[in-house]
């Protein structure tokens, strides 16, 4: 093919390669979402893509950026041209520890930054849940979540600045070392969340901070949603600083519920998982102010002491989404975010929806932040039930507006909600986004068909 003949030409050997299966989907392969590209692009250094970027550009192909391929919006599912992947970029160029600081090239996978974080004392909250595969430039590009979003906030809130190569095929940065920069318009606030349609991010610097020397989590299990939703309303009215604030229905714990570290109550229909973090005092006592406050109408708790049972209780949670996906063997699954006091009815909404389109349905997610992953369990290879629960997400993002929420909180627009966003800006806000994307992109090319409509 010409794309890649040609660029083979231009870039060191092995650099260019056929599209193999891998580089063609996300993690909306549970919906049955899968691409096709002309050639995939394994550049090792900012120059190289910008060398694919240009020639990209001058020849009208589109330009897929792509990080560890965990999405959930479809973002890195091409359709057709270049899939330029992150996946060899994965240097870490500096971690000056005194100054809480990182500076690490896109392709570095999220658990990896963890990891050379915390060797140096040091943490980096965000944490969205599949850390192993899921890469930094990812994270930035979707303005990635995770459970401790809840005290420390999303991805974007850890990234000074960024590296990124624009059309027509030239590397600049937004930011930088700074802590601060009030100089101009946030060229870095685009860039995060834009979702490969504005450029290709090769390197970011990430804030630390110094890392709690404990994290005490507590599970809550309760007879009933009511009293669920009640306890993460008390853990905030209460004024109770966790740091993450999560949450699983029935429907969440009967399919993932029989991994949970410890047996569950048979009658337990919803769980509250909080966390406390600090120093080894500071957490005793917050998680014992948790506990007071989660306990009350509580069927069990569920306290891990040691650092093997608390990693224990996280890695299940890590796995509710796959033990969700496999439970009908595939899975539409949502993001909205509403205000938390909307939570309760929005679980509630969520298994009306799915039954009335006749889809077994299911939520878990981000209590705190009012963030539930609404998901409607299915067979992906039933195009009738995939149709039926597509209405069904566009009756959860009907809900989600209507209470003053977002149509997505975490997993970004990409192609499956597309469809949804100009509902969610309004006629001005889609025509400002149109024109922020003519300003980086003016022909169109970088990761087409996604974010705007
Ligand atoms: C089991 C599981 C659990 C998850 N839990 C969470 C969670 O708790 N919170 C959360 O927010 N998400 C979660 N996710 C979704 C996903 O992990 C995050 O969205 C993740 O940040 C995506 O990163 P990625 O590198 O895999 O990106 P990809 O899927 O490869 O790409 C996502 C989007 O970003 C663009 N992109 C990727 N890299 C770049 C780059 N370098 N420059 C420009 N654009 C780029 C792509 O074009 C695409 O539009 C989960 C996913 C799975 C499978």
């Amino acid at each position: 093919l010409p794309a890649r003949a040609e660029l083979a030409r231009l870039l060191p050997e092995g650099t260019v390669v056929e599209p193999s299966a891998h580089h063609l989907h996300d993690a909306t392969e549970a919906q049955g979402l899968a691409g096709h590209a002309d050639a995939v692009a394994l550049p090792e250094t900012t120059a190289e893509v910008a060398t694919v970027v240009a020639w990209c550009y001058e020849h009208d192909v589109a330009i897929v950026p792509r990080g560890g391929g965990t999405g959930y919006a479809g973002g890195a599912v091409p359709d057709g041209g270049v899939v330029l992947s992150l996946e060899r970029m994965r240097a870490v160029r500096a971690l000056d520890a005194p100054l809480w600081r990182a500076h690490v090239e896109a392709g570095l996978p999220t658990a990896q930054l963890q990891r050379v974080a915390r060797e140096n004392g040091l943490w980096f909250p965000p944490d969205p849940g599949a850390a192993e595969q899921s890469q930094l430039g990812g994270n930035i590009a979707t303005n990635a979540g995770g459970p401790h979003a809840f005290k420390y906030g999303v991805t974007g809130r850890w990234v000074t600045g960024i590296e990124a190569v624009v059309p027509p095929g030239e590397a600049i940065t937004a930011g930088g070392p700074v802590r601060k920069d009030a100089a101009g318009y946030d060229l870095r606030g685009l860039l995060v969340g834009s979702e490969g349609t504005l450029g290709v991010i090769t390197a970011a610097w990430l804030r630390l901070i110094p890392a709690p020397e404990a994290a005490l989590p507590v599970a809550a299990l309760y007879a009933d949603t009511g009293a669920g939703c009640a306890a993460v309303e008390a853990v905030m009215a209460a004024g109770v600083p966790a740091a993450a604030l999560e949450f699983l229905d029935a429907g969440a714990i009967r399919v993932a519920g029989g991994a949970f570290p410890v047996p569950l109550p048979d009658n337990a229909q919803f769980m509250v998982v909080a966390e406390a973090d600090g120093s080894l005092d500071e957490a005793r006592r917050v998680r014992a102010e948790l506990t007071e406050v989660l306990a009350p109408a509580a069927l069990t708790l569920h306290a891990p002491e040691t650092r093997a049972d608390v990693a224990a209780l996280w890695r299940w949670r890590d796995g509710v989404s796959l033990a969700v996906a496999s439970a009908h063997g595939g899975k539409v699954s949502e993001d909205i975010a509403i205000p938390v006091e909307h939570l309760r009815e929005a679980i509630e909404a969520t298994l009306e929806i799915g039954a009335r389109h006749d889809l077994a349905a299911c939520s878990w997610g981000h209590a705190g932040d009012g963030n539930l992953h609404s998901t409607f369990m299915l067979d992906r290879s039933d195009p009738a039930a995939l149709a039926r629960a597509d209405r069904a997400a566009g009756e959860l993002f009907a809900l989600a507006l209507r209470t003053g929420g977002s149509i997505s909180g975490e997993h970004g627009v990409g192609t499956v909600k597309r469809g949804a966003l100009r509902e969610a800006l309004g006629d001005r806000g889609l025509a400002l986004h149109r024109g922020i994307k003519h300003a980086f992109d003016p022909k169109g090319l970088m990761n087409p068909g996604k974010l705007v409509p």
